[in-house]
């Protein structure tokens, strides 16, 4: 085998930084290849071979393996961004008069694409409620259910387990998307989640330079059946972009546990400044899911929300002044990044449902990076003192 298959007791550093690597005997390497080949020689007698990079290559599998391996999934699929993941499994899961139950409070790109795409095409799409209101509108027409680990971004975090339970009471698939938690501090699939998807783009490649996206499950014939639909779609990443993920991937520990306690240190800076009317982040005991992310949750992530003492112009003011944190819109990144969520990532959301699900226009959300805390938080401390 040239991939690199952990062992049962690796845990989970060891598997990020040797899971799924592509190493052959013949040339010794022992960090995986960009392998660019588009064509492969037609595999005879083994229909699951390499043909076109469209189906798959090895370093797209060594990506999978090394997801899989961390996910604690049997098999992984990788696309070329989060939407592409999302919304190839959504296919592959969905038919005209199934019914997907969801919340509103999910990524904006994955409910537009509920609300408009998949409506469009005949399936049923119940959104109504933020991420604690799921467990009650399962049912036993439900075919999928869609939660966030840590939603956005107010950062709610649903009882995944309770609603793992509730979907396999009915026989309904649960999808966990589990971009914010990571699988450093949430393995959905050990709660009985059927499938995890990510958007590779924040923690997992972690350095703000590439787009991707990973499905996960223990059903291999599921994985089968998504890799068949991703070669008619298209959504596979390409080597150079897996390449980025897979080195991303083997630092994730080592982020992941920085963030969360860097995050944690600024929460409570911001709790106690008094520029800052209210600080959201789910290992505060103030945060209305702090009993569900002690229980199920090893770290809250790096991202942090909060309100400033002021309106929306106020909330802008403080987002222009930042040095060290950069304004823009993603996250799990190494560069701090500070995001306006009413005139940026919620902007498409009408004001009456912002204010439904609790965005205020005086909110803002921060991405914890990698910098020195205390430099992050005199760079804070200016920008609001400036209003
Ligand atoms: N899921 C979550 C929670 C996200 O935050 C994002 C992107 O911001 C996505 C999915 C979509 O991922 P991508 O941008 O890689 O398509």
């Amino acid at each position: 085998m040239v991939f690199v298959e952990p062992p049962e007791d690796w845990e989970e550093e060891t598997r990020l930084v040797h899971g799924g690597e592509y190493r052959d005997s013949e040339t010794g390497s022992i960090v995986t290849p960009i392998f660019v080949s588009a064509i492969y020689k037609y595999p005879e007698g083994n229909p699951y071979g390499y043909k076109y990079a469209r189906n798959s290559s090895p370093t797209i599998e060594a990506l999978e393996r090394k997801a899989a391996a961390v996910e604690r999934a049997a098999e992984a699929v990788a696309f070329s961004s989060g939407m592409a993941a999302i919304s190839s499994a959504a296919m592959a899961l969905l038919k005209p008069g199934s019914k997907l139950v969801t919340t509103k409070d999910i990524y904006g790109t994955s409910y537009e694409f509920f609300t408009t795409f998949l409506r469009s095409y005949g399936i049923e799409v119940d959104e109504r409620g933020v991420g604690e209101g799921v467990l009650e509108r399962i049912d036993k027409n439900t075919d999928v259910v869609f939660v966030e680990t840590i939603s956005n971004p107010l950062l709610i975090v649903p009882p995944v387990d309770e609603i793992a339970k509730a979907c396999e009471e009915v026989g309904a698939k649960l999808i966990v998307d589990n971009t914010f938690a990571t699988p450093i501090n949430f393995l959905p699939l050990k709660v009985g989640a059927y499938g995890v998807v990510h958007s590779a783009s924040k923690y997992l490649a972690g350095h703000n330079d590439v787009l991707g996206g990973i499905f996960a499950t223990n059903d291999k014939k599921f994985a089968l059946n998504l890799k068949n639909v991703r070669r008619m779609l298209g959504g596979i990443p390409d080597p150079q972009q897996a390449y980025f993920i897979i080195r991303g991937l083997k630092t994730l520990h080592v982020r992941v546990a920085y963030q969360n306690e860097a995050a944690l240190r600024i929460a409570k800076f911001l709790r106690d400044h008094p520029k800052v009317e209210r600080v959201y982040y789910p290992c505060l005991e103030e945060h209305p899911s702090y009993p569900v992310a002690k229980r199920l949750l090893k770290g809250c992530g790096g991202v942090v929300s909060f309100e400033v003492r002021g309106n929306g112009f106020d909330a802008i003011k403080v987002m222009k002044k930042v040095k060290v944190v950069q304004r823009t819109a993603s996250l799990g990144g190494v560069e701090s990044i500070i995001t306006h969520p009413a005139t940026m990532t919620h902007h498409t959301v009408p004001p009456e449902v912002r204010k439904e699900l609790g965005i205020k226009d005086n909110l803002l959300r921060l991405s914890v990076g990698l910098e020195n805390v205390e430099d992050l938080e005199a760079d804070l401390d200016q920008a609001l003192s400036s209003i």
